[in-house]
């Protein structure tokens, strides 16, 4: 088997390790060939030890040096860069094969086109990238001839549950429906009056799954399983109104397709995201993932509830976001991310999560933006508007 070479992007994040992990059981088959790390340079340090690349990229001028130094010291060849342009440099290189986009945020854009225009196998954990530019990164992908993989675990539930020649075309599949399930996050259960006070820490405890801070608040906000609506419309060609939600507490079935002749065929596993990887990582093959088999017995029951959109009103400003199409999910997406990140430094409570987004979106031209540029001008207009409203 040929050695395939990939580029991890947000190595040091929560998919981004449990990539290093899937691909650490598969030396034969694939080489690191590139990381990327933001600010928790140890942590890239180390996995540099490990796992050898010959191309890292950092945040900054000043950690790229460190960890060039640090990386010479130790005896490893490799060239240490900062920056987005070089985020989008490594991501294009001819020895990369793969690409893992698992940035979090808006900031993953840039890298994981770059990736979609060299024609890469690009899996997709990064969800932003369609949320701000789905057309655009749909085309991307069309036009360089990449192979588009989702990571996010619904979606590449969905994507195993499709009939493996899906064209895009949901009529000529027999398909009635997508459901996107969801575990409900830790509030799922909370009055409504007790969540404007709730804190951090219990918004970053996820019942289910490990993740990232701001994921873990968007799963929080249900924003999470918006982004996710809309991330499916793009990956799935599906419209608004034939994607479902439908909470799942157990988080066993990672999502399901609802066929015309009244089968439902559902994905379902462990909440362990290096499923989902391993799939993206080996299709159409199958290979060890470190994940144990599901044991059917042990499980306590698996039960279903509809989304509640009043408590959570994410959910409803993005499939309202997703209906009126233009530039409003590039808005809904930056306003939610200056939001989370205020609220993750303790400066406005849960609640006004959703009231920003809405004001950003009611305040903000959301006609579509003609270019690439143009869209992250919008992006950043918002950033800065919403920052306004906050400070
Ligand atoms: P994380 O916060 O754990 O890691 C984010 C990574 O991105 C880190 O390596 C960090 O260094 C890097 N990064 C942060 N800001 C950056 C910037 N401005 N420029 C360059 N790099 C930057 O996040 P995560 O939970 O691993 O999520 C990553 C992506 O995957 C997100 O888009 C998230 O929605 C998606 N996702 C995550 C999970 C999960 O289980 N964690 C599941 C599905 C989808
Ligand atoms: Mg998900």
């Amino acid at each position: 088997m040929k050695q395939l070479g990939i580029a991890v992007l947000g190595a040091t994040g929560s998919i981004g390790v449990n990539t290093l992990d899937v691909l650490a059981r598969h030396p034969e088959a694939w080489r690191v060939e590139a990381l990327s790390g933001f600010s928790r340079i140890d942590k890239l340090y180390e996995q540099c030890l490990q796992h050898r690349p010959r191309h890292v990229v950092t945040g900054s001028e000043a950690s790229a040096e460190d960890l060039s130094r640090r990386l010479a010291e130790a005896g490893l060849d490799c060239t240490v860069t900062y920056g987005e342009e070089a985020l989008c440099r490594i991501a294009a290189l001819p020895a990369v094969d793969a690409v893992m986009a698992a940035i979090v945020g808006a900031a993953g854009l840039p890298s994981a086109l770059a990736a979609a225009r060299a024609g890469k196998r690009l899996l997709l954990a990064n969800k932003e990238s369609l949320v701000v530019a789905g057309r655009l990164f749909m085309n991307a992908v069309r036009e360089g001839g990449a192979t588009l993989l989702p990571v996010d675990s619904e979606h590449n539930a969905i994507f195993q549950s499709l009939p493996h020649d899906y064209t895009g075309d949901l009529d000529r599949s027999g398909i009635n429906k997508i459901i996107l399930t969801a575990s409900g996050g830790p509030f799922r259960t909370l009055p409504a009056d007790k969540l404007s006070a709730v804190t951090v820490e219990e918004a970053c405890r996820h019942p289910n799954w490990s993740m990232g801070r701001k994921i873990s608040v968007d799963s929080a906000t249900l924003m999470n399983k918006g982004l996710e609506v809309i991330e499916a419309h793009w990956l799935f060609n599906a419209p608004p109104a034939r994607i479902d939600v439908l909470v799942h507490p157990q988080s066993v079935i990672h999502s399901m397709v609802q066929y015309r002749d009244g089968s439902v065929i559902a994905q379902l596993g462990s909440p362990d995201m290096r499923t989902p990887i391993a799939n993206a990582l080996a299709w159409p093959s199958r290979i060890d993932a470190g994940v144990a088999d599901l044991d059917f017995t042990r499980l306590s029951g698996l039960t279903f509830e509809a989304p509640d959109m009043t408590r959570f009103p994410c959910l409803s400003l993005a499939f309202a976001a997703l209906e009126s199409g233009g530039d409003a999910s590039a808005v809904l997406n930056a306003a939610n991310e200056i939001a989370v990140a205020a609220f993750l430094e303790r400066r406005i409570r849960f609640t006004d999560i959703p009231v920003l987004v809405e004001d950003a979106l009611s305040r903000i031209d959301l006609s579509a933006s003609a270019s690439l540029a143009a869209l992250l001008d919008k992006d950043a207009e918002t950033r800065r508007y919403t920052s306004t409203r906050i400070a």
